[in-house]
Protein backbone atom coordinates (compact mmCIF):
# COMPACT_ATOMS: atom_id res chain seq x y z
CA UNK A 1 0.00 0.00 0.00
CA UNK A 2 1.06 3.52 -1.24
CA UNK A 3 3.33 5.32 1.80
CA UNK A 4 2.42 2.11 3.80
CA UNK A 5 4.65 -0.64 2.17
CA UNK A 6 6.99 1.72 1.11
CA UNK A 7 8.26 3.03 4.37
CA UNK A 8 8.15 -0.17 5.78
CA UNK A 9 10.52 -1.62 3.33
CA UNK A 10 12.74 -4.40 4.99
CA UNK A 11 16.07 -3.95 2.12
CA UNK A 12 16.40 -0.82 2.99
CA UNK A 13 15.72 -0.87 6.80
CA UNK A 14 18.74 -3.14 6.84
CA UNK A 15 20.57 -0.23 4.83
CA UNK A 16 19.64 2.12 7.42
CA UNK A 17 20.68 0.15 9.96
CA UNK A 18 24.03 -1.10 8.60
CA UNK A 19 24.69 2.53 8.50
CA UNK A 20 23.57 3.80 11.60
CA UNK A 21 25.98 0.79 12.57
CA UNK A 22 28.57 1.74 11.00
CA UNK A 23 28.97 5.55 11.53
CA UNK A 24 28.78 5.14 15.68
CA UNK A 25 31.43 5.27 17.09
CA UNK A 26 30.44 6.64 21.32
CA UNK A 27 27.34 6.00 23.12
CA UNK A 28 23.84 8.36 22.27
CA UNK A 29 20.65 8.80 23.95
CA UNK A 30 18.15 9.93 21.43
CA UNK A 31 14.51 10.65 22.48
CA UNK A 32 11.64 10.07 19.87
CA UNK A 33 9.26 12.75 21.30
CA UNK A 34 5.91 10.94 20.19
CA UNK A 35 3.99 8.05 21.29
CA UNK A 36 2.88 7.40 17.94
CA UNK A 37 6.99 7.05 17.05
CA UNK A 38 7.00 5.51 20.51
CA UNK A 39 4.66 2.68 19.08
CA UNK A 40 6.53 2.09 15.67
CA UNK A 41 9.89 1.33 17.34
CA UNK A 42 8.72 -1.12 19.66
CA UNK A 43 5.76 -2.71 17.55
CA UNK A 44 9.18 -3.13 15.21
CA UNK A 45 12.05 -3.95 17.53
CA UNK A 46 13.85 -0.44 16.18
CA UNK A 47 15.46 -0.06 19.64
CA UNK A 48 16.63 -4.05 19.62
CA UNK A 49 18.37 -3.39 15.91
CA UNK A 50 20.03 -0.69 17.06
CA UNK A 51 24.07 -0.82 17.68
CA UNK A 52 23.95 -0.84 21.40
CA UNK A 53 25.47 2.44 21.70
CA UNK A 54 22.61 4.14 20.45
CA UNK A 55 19.62 4.31 23.15
CA UNK A 56 16.35 5.13 22.33
CA UNK A 57 14.26 7.41 25.57
CA UNK A 58 11.08 7.63 25.35
CA UNK A 59 9.54 11.18 25.29
CA UNK A 60 6.31 12.43 27.09
CA UNK A 61 4.09 12.92 23.14
CA UNK A 62 1.41 11.14 24.57
CA UNK A 63 -1.39 13.29 24.76
CA UNK A 64 -3.80 10.82 26.50
CA UNK A 65 -0.64 10.32 28.62
CA UNK A 66 0.00 13.51 30.09
CA UNK A 67 -3.70 14.68 30.68
CA UNK A 68 -3.49 15.15 34.05
CA UNK A 69 -5.75 12.78 36.66
CA UNK A 70 -6.96 16.27 37.90
CA UNK A 71 -8.73 16.85 34.09
CA UNK A 72 -9.56 13.41 34.39
CA UNK A 73 -11.94 13.93 37.60
CA UNK A 74 -12.72 17.23 36.02
CA UNK A 75 -13.98 15.33 33.34
CA UNK A 76 -15.98 12.81 35.42
CA UNK A 77 -17.61 15.28 37.57
CA UNK A 78 -19.16 17.50 34.71
CA UNK A 79 -20.18 14.28 32.54
CA UNK A 80 -21.90 12.82 35.75
CA UNK A 81 -24.28 16.14 36.04
CA UNK A 82 -27.46 15.93 34.35
CA UNK A 83 -29.06 17.56 31.42
CA UNK A 84 -24.84 17.87 30.25
CA UNK A 85 -24.06 15.18 27.01
CA UNK A 86 -20.17 14.93 27.40
CA UNK A 87 -18.23 14.57 24.39
CA UNK A 88 -14.81 12.80 23.78
CA UNK A 89 -12.27 10.97 21.27
CA UNK A 90 -12.85 7.34 22.11
CA UNK A 91 -9.44 6.86 23.14
CA UNK A 92 -10.19 9.16 26.78
CA UNK A 93 -13.42 6.80 27.94
CA UNK A 94 -11.35 4.22 29.71
CA UNK A 95 -8.94 6.38 31.44
CA UNK A 96 -9.58 6.12 34.74
CA UNK A 97 -9.47 9.24 37.18
CA UNK A 98 -9.50 8.74 41.12
CA UNK A 99 -12.33 6.32 41.38
CA UNK A 100 -13.99 5.58 37.82
CA UNK A 101 -13.84 6.21 34.31
CA UNK A 102 -16.14 7.79 31.08
CA UNK A 103 -16.91 4.61 30.44
CA UNK A 104 -18.57 4.00 34.28
CA UNK A 105 -20.26 7.53 33.99
CA UNK A 106 -21.70 6.09 31.17
CA UNK A 107 -23.18 2.96 32.11
CA UNK A 108 -24.72 4.59 35.47
CA UNK A 109 -26.42 6.87 32.82
CA UNK A 110 -24.11 9.83 32.13
CA UNK A 111 -24.56 10.89 28.53
CA UNK A 112 -21.29 9.90 27.44
CA UNK A 113 -20.43 10.23 23.90
CA UNK A 114 -18.00 9.15 21.42
CA UNK A 115 -17.68 11.60 18.52
CA UNK A 116 -14.83 12.05 15.61
CA UNK A 117 -15.00 15.92 14.81
CA UNK A 118 -15.18 18.56 17.68
CA UNK A 119 -17.35 19.97 15.05
CA UNK A 120 -20.13 17.30 15.81
CA UNK A 121 -20.06 17.93 19.42
CA UNK A 122 -21.01 21.92 18.07
CA UNK A 123 -23.79 19.82 15.60
CA UNK A 124 -25.07 18.39 19.07
CA UNK A 125 -25.08 21.29 20.65
CA UNK A 126 -27.25 22.91 17.98
CA UNK A 127 -29.72 20.10 17.81
CA UNK A 128 -30.13 20.06 21.78
CA UNK A 129 -30.81 23.61 22.92
CA UNK A 130 -31.79 22.05 26.09
CA UNK A 131 -28.93 20.60 26.97
CA UNK A 132 -25.22 21.57 27.94
CA UNK A 133 -23.08 19.99 25.22
CA UNK A 134 -18.87 19.78 26.61
CA UNK A 135 -16.11 18.64 24.03
CA UNK A 136 -13.44 17.00 26.15
CA UNK A 137 -9.92 18.92 24.19
CA UNK A 138 -6.95 17.39 24.93
CA UNK A 139 -3.72 16.87 22.83
CA UNK A 140 -1.03 18.52 21.14
CA UNK A 141 -0.92 21.21 18.45
CA UNK A 142 -1.98 18.57 15.85
CA UNK A 143 -5.61 18.99 17.33
CA UNK A 144 -5.90 21.82 18.40
CA UNK A 145 -6.86 23.74 15.13
CA UNK A 146 -10.17 21.55 14.85
CA UNK A 147 -10.69 22.14 18.58
CA UNK A 148 -10.49 26.38 18.11
CA UNK A 149 -12.34 25.86 14.92
CA UNK A 150 -15.30 24.52 17.17
CA UNK A 151 -15.16 27.08 19.64
CA UNK A 152 -14.90 29.71 16.86
CA UNK A 153 -18.38 28.43 15.47
CA UNK A 154 -19.78 28.06 18.63
CA UNK A 155 -19.34 31.73 18.89
CA UNK A 156 -20.32 32.68 15.65
CA UNK A 157 -23.62 31.02 15.74
CA UNK A 158 -24.22 32.36 19.44
CA UNK A 159 -24.49 29.17 21.09
CA UNK A 160 -25.13 29.07 24.49
CA UNK A 161 -24.93 25.47 25.83
CA UNK A 162 -21.46 24.97 24.18
CA UNK A 163 -18.26 24.49 26.35
CA UNK A 164 -15.01 23.16 26.13
CA UNK A 165 -12.56 21.28 28.88
CA UNK A 166 -9.42 22.52 27.72
CA UNK A 167 -5.97 20.30 28.40
CA UNK A 168 -3.98 21.18 25.00
CA UNK A 169 -0.26 20.66 25.73
CA UNK A 170 2.88 22.09 23.31
CA UNK A 171 5.71 20.22 22.53
CA UNK A 172 8.28 23.00 22.19
CA UNK A 173 8.25 24.00 25.82
CA UNK A 174 8.68 20.29 26.80
CA UNK A 175 11.72 19.58 24.90
CA UNK A 176 12.88 22.65 26.60
CA UNK A 177 11.93 20.96 29.95
CA UNK A 178 13.68 18.50 29.42
CA UNK A 179 16.92 19.89 27.88
CA UNK A 180 17.39 21.73 31.21
CA UNK A 181 16.43 19.02 33.63
CA UNK A 182 19.97 18.29 35.49
CA UNK A 183 19.06 14.70 35.16
CA UNK A 184 18.21 14.55 31.46
CA UNK A 185 20.81 12.39 29.54
CA UNK A 186 19.26 13.07 25.84
CA UNK A 187 21.64 13.91 23.49
CA UNK A 188 19.33 14.33 20.71
CA UNK A 189 15.84 14.56 19.48
CA UNK A 190 13.35 13.06 17.03
CA UNK A 191 10.75 15.76 16.64
CA UNK A 192 7.68 14.53 16.42
CA UNK A 193 6.32 15.15 12.61
CA UNK A 194 2.14 15.41 12.84
CA UNK A 195 2.74 18.13 15.10
CA UNK A 196 5.49 19.86 13.14
CA UNK A 197 3.16 19.52 10.19
CA UNK A 198 0.85 22.09 12.00
CA UNK A 199 3.33 24.33 13.15
CA UNK A 200 6.02 24.17 11.05
CA UNK A 201 9.59 23.83 11.88
CA UNK A 202 10.40 27.27 13.21
CA UNK A 203 9.38 26.32 16.76
CA UNK A 204 12.61 24.48 16.69
CA UNK A 205 15.25 26.72 15.58
CA UNK A 206 16.05 28.28 18.81
CA UNK A 207 16.07 25.30 20.63
CA UNK A 208 18.71 24.10 18.65
CA UNK A 209 20.63 27.34 18.81
CA UNK A 210 20.25 27.81 22.67
CA UNK A 211 20.76 24.56 23.91
CA UNK A 212 23.24 23.41 21.28
CA UNK A 213 21.48 20.16 20.36
CA UNK A 214 20.02 18.25 17.21
CA UNK A 215 16.47 18.12 16.66
CA UNK A 216 15.16 16.16 13.41
CA UNK A 217 11.94 16.11 12.75
CA UNK A 218 11.03 12.67 11.71
CA UNK A 219 7.54 10.56 10.89
CA UNK A 220 5.85 7.53 12.20
CA UNK A 221 7.00 4.55 9.62
CA UNK A 222 9.61 2.46 10.05
CA UNK A 223 11.73 3.76 7.60
CA UNK A 224 11.13 7.54 9.02
CA UNK A 225 11.87 6.46 12.11
CA UNK A 226 15.50 5.18 11.03
CA UNK A 227 15.96 8.36 8.93
CA UNK A 228 15.16 10.32 12.01
CA UNK A 229 17.51 8.26 13.92
CA UNK A 230 20.54 8.05 11.49
CA UNK A 231 20.43 11.88 10.63
CA UNK A 232 20.54 12.88 14.79
CA UNK A 233 23.78 10.69 14.79
CA UNK A 234 25.40 11.74 12.25
CA UNK A 235 24.87 15.24 13.55
CA UNK A 236 26.36 13.99 16.74
CA UNK A 237 29.30 12.27 16.04
CA UNK A 238 29.93 14.98 13.69
CA UNK A 239 29.51 17.70 16.62
CA UNK A 240 27.32 19.09 15.06
CA UNK A 241 23.42 20.42 16.24
CA UNK A 242 21.03 21.53 13.93
CA UNK A 243 17.49 21.54 12.84
CA UNK A 244 16.51 18.91 10.16
CA UNK A 245 13.81 17.43 9.03
CA UNK A 246 13.37 14.44 7.62
CA UNK A 247 9.52 14.29 7.01
CA UNK A 248 9.31 16.73 4.42
CA UNK A 249 6.60 14.78 2.14
CA UNK A 250 4.80 16.23 5.02
CA UNK A 251 6.26 19.01 7.06
CA UNK A 252 7.17 22.36 5.72
CA UNK A 253 9.17 25.35 7.53
CA UNK A 254 6.42 27.53 8.33
CA UNK A 255 3.27 24.80 8.49
CA UNK A 256 -0.34 25.12 8.43
CA UNK A 257 -1.21 28.85 8.47
CA UNK A 258 -4.64 29.07 8.59
CA UNK A 259 -4.46 26.61 11.26
CA UNK A 260 -1.79 28.68 13.03
CA UNK A 261 -4.12 31.65 12.39
CA UNK A 262 -7.14 29.79 14.23
CA UNK A 263 -5.94 28.62 17.08
CA UNK A 264 -4.36 32.03 18.06
CA UNK A 265 -7.56 33.57 17.87
CA UNK A 266 -9.34 31.46 20.07
CA UNK A 267 -6.15 30.14 22.52
CA UNK A 268 -3.66 31.92 24.34
CA UNK A 269 -0.66 30.42 25.76
CA UNK A 270 -0.40 29.23 29.15
CA UNK A 271 1.12 27.18 32.19
CA UNK A 272 -0.09 23.96 31.94
CA UNK A 273 0.76 20.89 34.20
CA UNK A 274 1.83 17.43 32.41
CA UNK A 275 0.86 14.36 34.11
CA UNK A 276 4.58 12.39 34.92
CA UNK A 277 5.89 15.58 35.02
CA UNK A 278 4.76 18.16 36.80
CA UNK A 279 3.69 21.87 35.74
CA UNK A 280 6.01 23.47 32.67
CA UNK A 281 5.60 27.28 32.18
CA UNK A 282 4.36 28.37 29.09
CA UNK A 283 3.46 24.44 27.62
CA UNK A 284 -0.01 25.06 26.99
CA UNK A 285 -2.67 26.61 25.61
CA UNK A 286 -6.15 27.59 27.31
CA UNK A 287 -9.15 30.11 26.17
CA UNK A 288 -8.58 33.28 24.87
CA UNK A 289 -10.04 36.34 26.79
CA UNK A 290 -12.83 36.56 24.23
CA UNK A 291 -13.86 33.31 24.40
CA UNK A 292 -13.51 32.36 28.16
CA UNK A 293 -17.24 32.19 28.01
CA UNK A 294 -17.19 28.49 26.74
CA UNK A 295 -14.98 27.54 29.55
CA UNK A 296 -16.22 24.28 30.73
CA UNK A 297 -13.96 24.34 34.18
CA UNK A 298 -15.66 27.93 34.78
CA UNK A 299 -18.91 27.04 33.99
CA UNK A 300 -19.46 23.63 35.49
CA UNK A 301 -17.43 25.28 38.80
CA UNK A 302 -14.66 22.31 38.88
CA UNK A 303 -12.03 24.45 38.63
CA UNK A 304 -10.90 23.35 41.91
CA UNK A 305 -11.10 19.88 41.20
CA UNK A 306 -7.67 18.05 41.53
CA UNK A 307 -6.07 14.48 42.53
CA UNK A 308 -3.09 13.45 43.86
CA UNK A 309 -1.04 10.92 41.40
CA UNK A 310 0.26 7.23 42.28
CA UNK A 311 3.16 7.17 44.79
CA UNK A 312 4.15 3.96 43.22
CA UNK A 313 4.46 4.82 39.50
CA UNK A 314 7.76 6.42 38.23
CA UNK A 315 7.01 7.64 35.01
CA UNK A 316 8.49 10.94 35.61
CA UNK A 317 11.87 8.58 35.57
CA UNK A 318 10.54 6.58 32.07
CA UNK A 319 9.79 10.01 30.53
CA UNK A 320 13.12 11.69 31.53
CA UNK A 321 15.00 7.92 30.32
CA UNK A 322 16.28 7.44 33.66
CA UNK A 323 14.54 4.26 33.89
CA UNK A 324 12.87 1.73 31.27
CA UNK A 325 9.45 1.13 32.02
CA UNK A 326 10.42 -2.91 32.45
CA UNK A 327 12.50 -1.38 35.44
CA UNK A 328 9.55 -0.15 37.27
CA UNK A 329 8.41 -2.48 40.06
CA UNK A 330 4.77 -1.97 39.75
CA UNK A 331 4.97 -2.94 35.90
CA UNK A 332 3.24 -5.83 34.92
CA UNK A 333 1.89 -5.87 38.91
CA UNK A 334 0.18 -3.24 39.88
CA UNK A 335 0.26 -1.50 36.80
CA UNK A 336 -1.18 -2.81 33.50
CA UNK A 337 -2.92 -1.58 30.74
CA UNK A 338 -6.46 -2.64 32.62
CA UNK A 339 -5.30 -0.77 35.65
CA UNK A 340 -2.72 1.95 35.37
CA UNK A 341 -1.28 3.52 37.79
CA UNK A 342 0.16 6.15 35.61
CA UNK A 343 0.79 7.99 32.61
CA UNK A 344 3.04 6.04 30.47
CA UNK A 345 0.42 3.11 30.92
CA UNK A 346 -2.84 4.97 30.45
CA UNK A 347 -2.49 4.75 26.81
CA UNK A 348 -1.64 2.73 23.95
CA UNK A 349 1.11 5.18 22.95
CA UNK A 350 2.31 5.36 26.58
CA UNK A 351 5.82 3.55 26.46
CA UNK A 352 4.68 1.76 29.31
CA UNK A 353 1.69 0.25 27.83
CA UNK A 354 4.43 -0.43 24.33
CA UNK A 355 6.13 -2.57 26.66
CA UNK A 356 3.72 -4.61 28.23
CA UNK A 357 1.62 -5.02 24.58
CA UNK A 358 5.02 -5.86 22.88
CA UNK A 359 5.64 -7.89 26.06
CA UNK A 360 9.16 -6.07 26.94
CA UNK A 361 8.70 -7.94 30.14
CA UNK A 362 12.29 -7.61 31.18
CA UNK A 363 15.20 -5.70 29.97
CA UNK A 364 18.83 -4.46 30.18
CA UNK A 365 18.88 -1.33 32.55
CA UNK A 366 19.29 1.72 31.63
CA UNK A 367 23.30 2.70 31.41
CA UNK A 368 24.64 -0.30 30.97
S1 LIG B 1 4.73 0.69 34.93
FE1 LIG B 1 2.97 1.88 35.68
S2 LIG B 1 3.58 2.52 37.74
FE2 LIG B 1 5.45 1.95 36.65
S3 LIG B 1 6.22 3.83 35.67
FE3 LIG B 1 4.91 2.81 34.16
S4 LIG B 1 2.90 3.78 34.46
FE4 LIG B 1 4.08 4.21 36.32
Amino acid sequence: MKYLDEFSDPVLARRLFAEIQRITTQKWAVMEVCGGQTHAIIRNGIDQLLPNEVELIHGPGCPVCVTPLGMIDKALEIASQADVIFCSFGDMLRVPGSARDLFGVKSRGGDVRVVYSPLDAVALAEANPHKQVVFFAIGFETTAPANAMAVYLAKERGLKNFTVLVSHVLVPPAIEAIVRSPTSRVDGFLAAGHVCSVMGTWQYGPLVAKYRVPIVVTGFEPLDVLQGIRQVVIQLENGRAELENAYERVVSERGNQPAQAMVSKVFDVCDRQWRGIGEISGSGWCLSDDYREFDAEARFDVVHVDAPESDICRSGEVLQGLIKPNECAAFGQQCSPRTPLGATMVSSEGACAAYYQYRRLSGTPVGV
